[in-house]
């Protein structure tokens, strides 16, 4: 049991104060799990303080519109994120009277809860006795007990969550499985660990033997396609365009700078990105501006694809007619207006470039 006493002891003293560890509420908690689904903790810890400002309750969640609560979530990216948060929580409003569940079938049950983090809130919130395995886990038991298995191979992870599930010390899980992953954050990171501070140091095998670079172990590097994109502003006087993405597209519901997809193959020099941006206009509205002006590109990372996004800015004359050729609702509003809409994280980006007049 040293491993397990020597990592408690640590994270007493070492535990970042992040702010749901505060009162372990299950509403937080459940919050700051979902965030962290597809973000790093200190990205998102501005959006969990603005989130339990905005919402500081369960039901006042479940009782707010659905387009204050993906304002709410601007710029976190994954939106489904936010709608799950919105959804599950009028369910238990309903079902179970605006108490969050404890039990760890019905926390698993609510929607955008997967075993992760069903076994975070309920271990985390409730101190059940439920393992959690991340990244930063499968990165800490690998060495540990120097597990040539590669953690990429969805089959081999069962392993993990049993060794995980054997470690946690009765009445400890809360702390114990924050522990691991607090490990791994701070001390055991992929390229420097600081082995020489390293709690479990002396159970650690892979240090034993020198080979902690050597865990974890991977099958393959993945590869992720370029693309290039354009986004346009359209200028009438001080308005500019934006639309709304339908349900069912991917962002749905969120409002943008009219974009699409130039080319598949990205590196496009800036010639050729301008003129396939003239080419996109003309075919998407039927509409060549006078003028067209760079403004920035941004960059967007996706499960399967990076993205580059060259924006635009071109001044419409008052008189100009153009069709959207797709029916998404459109509207020209002035930048003070961006504030009442929710945009995807780019396109939030976006309306920081653009100032006031
Ligand atoms: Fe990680 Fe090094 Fe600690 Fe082993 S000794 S758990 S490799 S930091």
């Amino acid at each position: 049991m040293s491993l397990q006493k020597n990592l408690l002891k640590w994270f007493q003293k070492n535990a970042r104060p992040l702010p749901w560890r505060k009162r372990y509420d299950p509403y937080e908690v459940w919050v700051s799990e979902i965030m962290l689904q597809q973000t790093q903790v200190e990205t998102m810890l501005p959006y969990f303080e603005r989130w339990v400002k905005t919402f500081p309750t369960l039901q006042s969640l479940a009782k707010s519109p659905e387009k204050k609560v993906l304002k709410c979530w601007e710029g976190l990216g994954y939106y489904s994120r936010a709608r799950n948060l919105h959804f599950s929580a009028k369910e238990i409003v309903r079902k179970y009277g605006g108490v969050f569940p404890s039990d760890y079938e019905a926390i698993r049950a609510l929607k955008g809860v997967g075993r992760y983090t069903a076994g975070a809130i309920a271990s985390i919130a409730f101190n059940r006795e439920r393992p959690i395995v991340d990244g930063n886990v499968l990165r800490v038991l690998s060495r540990v007990y120097s597990i040539g298995k590669p953690i990429d191979v969805e089959k081999n992870k069962e392993t993990f969550w049993t060794i995980e599930e054997n470690l946690i010390p009765r009445g400890q899980a809360r702390f114990f499985n924050q522990a691991v992953m607090e490990l791994g954050a701070l001390v055991c990171a992929s390229k420097n660990p600081q082995c020489l501070v390293c709690p479990i140091q002396s159970d650690c095998t892979a240090f034993r033997k020198n080979r902690v670079l050597d865990y974890p172990v991977r099958s393959r590097r993945k590869t992720r396609v370029k693309v290039d994109a354009s986004a346009v502003l359209f200028f009438k006087k001080d308005k500019v365009l934006i639309r709304k993405r339908p349900l069912g597209e991917i962002m749905g519901g969120l409002w943008e700078f009219p974009e699409w997809k130039l080319a598949k193959d990205a590196g496009l020099d800036p010639g050729e990105i301008r003129k396939r941006t003239l080419i996109g206009l003309r075919s998407e509205f039927g509409f060549e501006p006078e003028k067209l002006k760079p403004l920035a590109t941004i960059k967007r990372n996706y499960t399967h694809h990076l993205e580059t996004l060259h924006i635009f800015s071109a001044p419409v004359p008052e008189a100009a007619v153009f069709t959207l050729k797709n029916d998404w609702p459109s509207r020209w509003i002035t930048p003070r207006e961006f504030l009442l809409y929710p945009f995807s994280s780019a396109h939030s980006k976006i309306t920081k470039l653009i100032k006031p007049t």
